[in-house]
């Protein structure tokens, strides 16, 4: 993989010639095959999909279950059980309103850890509330910054367990065989598992399969595709247990005054005229992802700059590190710190000024940095775009940022 002229197929970097952009576990920069993609879409084939009978059309609906097909296999799905949503948090959204409400009852146990995205925590307390089942969490260790004995909290009145694939503040939290465990003792007592997938789906390889999980989410914009779309895997025997999470137009197999009845899925997943260009976007961009990465090399080149940084941050004595160095050195593609007396908004806003991009705040993981006593702090994410220097130049300017603020 050649990563020194990578750079070259992400146009923002031809308009932005000295941005170091070090956040894409927020967001991933967008080759040219997406942009051009969405474009070829709306200027020569724009049109309903599903419903309509002329050749842009047809043109149109192919595209876009082509885009299905190929998610599925990357993920090694069938198109069936691929879902598009807005994004993972429409898609936990879609699990917790609809399965979560309908199976769920007072005195069964959600699951779910304690260095979850707000995405996958707010939704289950929600369905506790209104079904008075118990959400419980796996703890985590605030010294390792590793899950402890995860598998010691699910128990026969486990329903469901709903986790983080990689942690968006920590990175790897999961030691050694904890998750296939975890997943492994949810299913032996009868529980169904949700994973969330959206810090590992443009870092390694998923296979759902092989995860052996009942649901699976990732967004399309941190997988190198467009905004306004994302992925829920819905393993094939709950087709019929998952009701439909919106109701309306292209979902419908027939309607009367009184009664309706449902399509196949995934249609009856997809109400409504869905986001047609953006699938389309993030077929290129897993078309992309497939020509021009080995994930094994990408977590090599990934790690590397992650260890970089981390070792360049260890070395400067205001800086407090979090996540676990020896887990990072296994793969990692962020890196999250606090400065000691410098808010990260500050730090962010200097650096910012300086066309650094990184990340600063909760990171939409409030109880997690009230559990590791850090108010804010400052996150920088590798993408397969970034380069020894971006680092170099990320920490020269950090330097001089802390400088600045203790001055
Ligand atoms: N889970 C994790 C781990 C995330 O990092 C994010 C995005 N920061 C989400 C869920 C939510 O993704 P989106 O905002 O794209 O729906």
């Amino acid at each position: 993989m050649m990563y020194e002229t990578i750079k070259k197929d992400f146009p923002i970097f031809k308009h932005h010639k000295d941005l170091v952009y070090l956040d894409s576990a927020a967001t991933y920069q967008k080759p040219s095959v997406v942009i051009g993609g969405i474009q070829e879409y709306y200027s020569q084939y724009c049109a309903n999909v599903h419903r309509a009978f002329y050749p842009t059309g047809e043109i149109a609906t192919e595209k876009y279950e082509e885009a299905r097909e190929k998610i599925a296999q990357f993920i090694n799905a069938s198109p069936e059980e691929i879902v598009f949503t807005r994004g993972a948090t429409e898609g936990i959204n879609f699990i917790a309103h609809t399965w979560g409400l309908d199976h769920l009852k007072r005195g069964d146990d959600i699951v779910i850890t304690q260095a979850e995205h707000h995405a996958n925590l707010l939704p289950w307390q929600r369905v506790a509330k209104r079904t008075g089942a118990n959400l419980r969490y796996m703890p985590l260790n605030t010294q390792t910054h590793l899950l402890e004995n995860p598998t010691d909290h699910i128990s026969q009145i486990t329903k469901l367990v709903s986790i983080i694939h990689s942690s968006n503040v920590l990175g790897h939290i999961w030691q050694a065989d904890d998750l296939e465990q975890t997943i492994a003792k949810a299913h032996s007592v009868g529980a169904k598992v949700l994973l969330d997938s959206c810090q590992t789906s443009p870092h390694q390889k998923i296979d759902v399969k092989k995860l052996n999980v009942d649901f699976l989410v990732f967004s399309g914009h941190k997988t190198m595709g467009p905004n306004g779309v994302g992925v829920l895997y819905i393993k094939k025997e709950l087709h019929d247990d998952v009701e439909p999470y919106q109701l309306g137009g292209s979902m419908v197999h027939s309607v009367a005054y009184d009664t309706a009845s449902w399509a196949q899925a995934p249609q009856k997943f997809e109400a409504g005229t869905p986001a047609v260009a953006s699938v389309i976007g993030l077929g290129h961009a897993i078309d992309y992802i497939s020509k021009n990465i080995n994930f094994a090399s990408l977590a090599e080149h990934e790690t590397k700059l992650s260890m970089k940084l981390y070792q360049e941050l260890q070395s400067m004595p205001e800086v407090s590190l979090l996540g676990n160095p020896e887990m990072m050195k296994e793969h990692s593609h962020l890196v999250c710190f606090s400065i000691d007396g410098v808010h990260a908004h500050d730090a962010a806003s200097y650096l910012g000024a300086k066309n650094i991009a990184v990340r600063a705040g909760h990171h939409c993981a409030q109880p997690l940095a009230n559990l590791l006593g850090v108010q804010s702090c400052l996150r920088a994410s590798i993408g397969i775009y970034n380069n020894e220097d971006d680092v170099t130049h990320f920490i020269n300017e950090l330097r001089d940022t802390i400088t600045f603020f203790k001055r």
